[in-house]
């Protein structure tokens, strides 16, 4: 069966998504399609009272459904048949990511939709495997750290793979016995409505996940800011993960993970497998035209190899096939807009004005939707914007070294440590390098996340707090009392 799909005709979900129910709402910021760029619908804003109407959906299913306090593997089970849905219904939700994001349809079923499956089953293990402990306190007492849920969650996603980011927020804190509010990203709501959906027609108590749509000042801040949110969990920029940490200050202080952007860099030793490294470099910063948090945006070369590893980079970057993301042989991503399309060539002209050289893209590329071409910028200094801010698009800078204290010395960024990849064939020095790199996470010939949902993700420095995946993600959806009994 074909995945291509018109997307005039596609069916969306419309309004919030509340104890179960659509909540119809009128629409009020304009809605694009990256790929041709034709405005097409408007999202509804939450005010803070709907907000508040799906905390109270949220807190009264959870008494009512006994999540927390059920024995737990009943919600492993439910969680699987999630899964199993998911899987099902891949197609739709195929459709539905790919038709607003820049997710290119016939990427997903075995990526996006596949891995949010699993991850889902991933948590729902942990339900009935991790929980409280005894600990040794003396003959005369007995000491325990209880472990219990935090009640709601409130969630905030980003626009750049929205599927995913919704499932790695609502596995673990639905395995871990809360209740979520999620707010989509106002660009690319409609798979998570989706997803929530289909949760219900699993047999997860309606009222367990609730979805409101709207902005991050109105929508966002009456969650981050609501006081019967015990907890919140956000992927999204530093910028608005400063915004958040403002409002809870303001507003009643309470446990966040956040996770933000990245500017991660890429070294590449003459010693390395050299195609293996230039394939796994391309493929990082053409996968969703860059936009990823994790792109390896810098790439750092030992000066002696540079030459072959920049030309089998290139000749990938020419070769990509642009198109709209409904049309299942497209594999190159549109820019999720036109503004951020501007800010991206404007942050290439600004690089290149300071005596950076182009030796590929650029520009816009010539077509319907929000493409910017695959670029690639040598020649830049440690200051040039290129290198030191998060583009979030297709653009990698090279920078060359001789020494391995100069590739590490180039590879620390002031502000972000989200990841790092490391190209050698020598294990002493490969090992050297991850304790010295400044990064949360390290890929060592290889470039990507694997299927291992055990490895948590989260940032270094101004990258973020807290984990999401791994164990770490579904600890950190339960809080912890000690108990100390005299006996
Ligand atoms: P963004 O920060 O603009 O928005 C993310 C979400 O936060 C959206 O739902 C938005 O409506 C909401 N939001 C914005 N301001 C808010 C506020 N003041 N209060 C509450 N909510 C608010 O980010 P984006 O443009 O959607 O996504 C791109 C960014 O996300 C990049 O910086 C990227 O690195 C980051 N990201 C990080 C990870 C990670 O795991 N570290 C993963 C994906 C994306």
């Amino acid at each position: 069966m074909s995945l291509s799909f018109d997307p005039d005709r596609l069916d969306l979900p419309r309004g919030h998504f509340i104890g179960g129910q659509y909540l119809p709402a009128n629409g009020v910021m304009p809605m694009h399609r990256p790929s041709d760029a034709r405005e097409y619908a408007a999202c509804p804003v939450a005010p803070a009272e709907m907000v508040d109407q799906a905390v109270s959906v949220a807190k009264s299913t959870l008494a009512a459904s006994g999540w927390a306090t059920c024995p737990p593997r009943d919600r492993t089970r439910v969680l699987h048949r999630w899964a199993d849905l998911i899987e099902a219904e891949a197609v739709t939700l195929a459709r539905l990511e790919a038709f607003c994001s820049t997710r290119p349809v016939g990427q997903l079923i075995d990526g996006d939709i596949a891995v949010s499956a699993e991850q889902i089953r991933f948590f729902a293990e942990f339900a009935d495997k991790q929980g409280s402990d005894l600990v040794p306190t003396g003959a005369a007492s007995l000491g325990m750290i209880m472990s219990e849920p935090y009640g709601v969650v409130g969630a905030i996603t980003p626009w750049n793979v929205p599927l995913s980011m919704a499932a790695w927020k609502l596995g673990p804190a639905l395995a871990a016995g809360n209740a979520v509010v999620l707010k989509p990203s106002e660009l690319t709501p409609y798979s998570t409505l989706f997803l929530a959906e289909l949760s219900v027609r699993a047999g997860l108590p309606a009222g367990l996940i609730n979805i409101v749509l709207g902005d991050g000042p109105t929508t966002g801040a009456a969650i981050t800011g609501h006081p019967d949110i015990a907890k919140i969990s956000f992927t999204g920029s530093t910028g608005a993960g400063s915004a958040i940490m403002q409002n809870i200050a303001l507003t009643g202080i309470k446990p966040m993970t956040l996770e933000l952007g990245g500017k991660s860099p890429q070294l590449v030793f003459a010693d390395a497998d050299l195609d293996l490294s230039a394939n796994a470099i391309a493929t990082s910063i053409l996968s969703n035209a860059g936009q990823a948090c994790v792109a390896g945006s810098r790439l750092i070369v030992e000066e002696s190899v540079a030459e072959q590893v920049i030309a089998a980079i290139i000749a990938r970057m020419k070769a990509v096939k642009a198109g709209p993301t409904w049309d299942e042989t497209s594999s190159y991503s549109p820019i999720i807009s036109q503004r951020q399309r501007a800010r991206i060539d404007h942050l290439v002209q600004s690089s290149i004005a300071q005596g950076a050289e182009c030796l590929t893209g650029g520009q816009a590329m010539d077509h319907a939707g929000h493409f910017y071409a695959p670029t690639l910028l040598s020649g830049v200094s440690q200051s040039s914007p290129a290198v030191q801010e998060e583009i979030f698009g297709p653009v990698l800078t090279v920078q060359t070294f001789r020494e391995e204290d100069e590739a590490i010395a180039l590879s620390d960024h002031p502000t972000y440590g989200l990841a790092a990849g490391l190209f050698t064939r020598d294990l002493s020095r490969a090992l050297r390098l991850t304790q010295r790199l400044q990064a949360g996470t390290i890929w060592v010939n290889r470039y990507s996340r694997s299927r291992d949902h055990i490895l948590p993700t989260g940032g270094y420095k101004q990258s973020g707090i807290g984990k999401d995946l791994g164990r770490d993600a579904y600890l950190a959806n339960r809080k912890t009392k000690s108990v100390l009994i005299n006996l």
